[in-house]
């Protein structure tokens, strides 16, 4: 398995990487540090991992993505998390996102729709160390048993914003979810506050596949 081969090559890149974040505009330096230390190579298919350490969407099979490690960093970034949050992910995808936040320190739990990257994030998630609890699942419904969580990131994009999220995030939460059409969506930030009033204010433009499910878009 030649794409767990860590070595000084995938190092240097990742540096590489990690400094283009940063003149891309991305400061916090728990999401630097975490994203320099997971080798994103071991998450993609085996034909991309010359292209890992590239700012670039890569296909990761099931018509599905992993996220350019801007969009990563950016929504990571917008969370604010703080070690030991319990945090609700929306889309496992190849598991990427899900390390960065365990990294992170904070209480992952992840859900995905596709039954087969399921099973594939699952075993590699638990391969590489990183802790994180799975399920495979709509994601829009939440996770009532898991629920309150502190932050909530939804990693594909949605029609509008299921009301399970904004049910199940805890007060002084933060809900970062990009919402749009099929083709592009506005990246959003809910905040509760203490009295569970919610706020939104919206941030750039981003591409990504489309939230499927009870509240998301219709399998096309
Ligand atoms: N966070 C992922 C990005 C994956 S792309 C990564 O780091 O690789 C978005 C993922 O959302 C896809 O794997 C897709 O299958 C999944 N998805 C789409 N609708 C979903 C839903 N309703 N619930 C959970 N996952 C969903």
């Amino acid at each position: 398995m030649s794409s767990f081969i860590e070595g000084y090559k995938h190092r240097g890149m990742r540096r590489a990487l990690i400094q283009q974040l940063y003149h891309k505009g991305i400061r916090d330096e728990r999401v630097l540090r975490a994203m320099e230390q997971i080798p994103r190579h071991a998450f993609m298919d085996s034909a991309f991992v010359d292209h890992a350490y590239q700012d670039k969407a890569f296909q990761i099979g099931e018509g599905q993505t992993i996220s350019q490690p801007y969009t990563v960093a950016f929504q990571s970034e917008l969370l604010q998390l703080e070690s030991g949050m319990k945090v609700l992910e929306i889309g496992t995808g190849s598991g990427y996102q899900c390390a960065v936040l365990s990294v992170m320190g904070s209480q992952t739990y992840s859900i995905e729709y596709n039954k087969a990257l399921h099973n594939r994030s699952s075993k590699l998630l638990h391969r590489l160390g990183y802790s994180a609890q799975l399920k495979c699942g709509d994601g829009t419904e939440g996770w009532e048993i898991h629920a309150p969580f502190d932050r909530i990131l939804v990693t594909a994009g949605a029609p509008h914003v299921p009301p399970a999220l904004i049910e199940q995030l805890a007060t002084n939460g933060r809900l970062v979810i990009p919402v749009g059409d099929r083709k592009r969506q506005e990246m959003l930030l809910l905040e509760k506050d203490k009295n569970g009033v919610v706020e939104q204010s919206a941030y750039n433009l981003f591409s990504f596949v489309p939230l499927l499910g009870q509240d998301g878009w219709v399998q096309s």
